[in-house]
């Protein structure tokens, strides 16, 4: 019950994402939509040869290019980002945000060494200052990434749990 739960929340975003891509002039194509599937289902940072492997599944015969062609229009899209610590991509967390984001918006990511839970947060201050910072020095940014490793609040609950029964 709870996977036929998951999976309409998941039909529902597919629609939303499809929706969304309509609003740009573009089409979210059967392919593009599975690949998308792909990347939330995982809900977390997935790589694009592990993408490709659960793709065959569907699409026997299914390239790399396939892949990264449909990877590439969905980071345009603002549907997805590339972790770029561990080369991989994760679904936009536009939902758990409650609030609207734009195609190539701001966002940063907060990567856990220990369980490698990637969180994404928006904070357009973040972005601000690092565009100012760059300007004073007379640079043209192109891309921005911001991406912070250490631990994520769930294990630095269960570190400090273990310090308090070791103790
Ligand atoms: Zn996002
Ligand atoms: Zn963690
Ligand atoms: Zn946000």
């Amino acid at each position: 019950m709870a996977e036929a739960k998951d999976d309409q929340r998941l039909e529902a975003q597919l629609d939303q994402a499809a929706a969304t891509c309509q609003r740009h002039g573009a089409q979210l194509t059967e392919l593009r939509r599975q690949v998308l599937r792909l990347v939330l289902q995982s809900g977390q940072p997935i790589g694009a040869y592990a993408l490709l492997d659960q793709l065959r599944g569907a699409r026997r015969g299914a390239a790399p290019p396939t892949v990264y062609r449909a990877l590439d229009f969905l980071l345009a899209q603002g549907l997805i980002h590339k972790v770029e610590r561990l080369n991989a991509f994760i679904g936009c967390d536009e939902a758990g945000h409650g609030h609207a984001h734009g195609p190539e918006h701001p966002h940063q990511f907060l990567i856990c060494g220990q369980c490698g839970s990637t969180a994404e947060i928006c904070d357009p201050a973040t972005l601000a200052a690092l565009k100012a910072a760059a300007a004073r020095q007379g640079f043209v940014p192109h891309r921005t990434m911001v991406e912070m490793e250490g631990l994520c609040a769930r294990c630095v609950a269960a570190t400090a749990d273990g310090n308090a029964t070791a103790a």
